[in-house]
């Protein structure tokens, strides 16, 4: 099995992971219950698309 020659360094290490994002992208605040859901969503918490309601509770 192949070995890395050189340890990564932590510059190299840490640098790398600025690209480590803790939050999923696209989330939006509805606009009929306030709490995030992604965008272009059925919001989950209340069912509503663009200020109207499209599944029942
Ligand atoms: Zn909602």
């Amino acid at each position: 099995m192949a070995v890395p020659f050189r340890r990564t360094s932590k510059t190299v290490k840490r640098k790398r992971r600025t690209h480590f994002k803790l939050q999923v992208p696209g989330m939006v605040e509805c606009p009929s219950c306030g709490g995030m859901t992604l965008s272009h969503h059925v919001c989950k918490e209340c069912g509503t698309y663009k200020g109207k309601e499209v599944v029942a509770k």
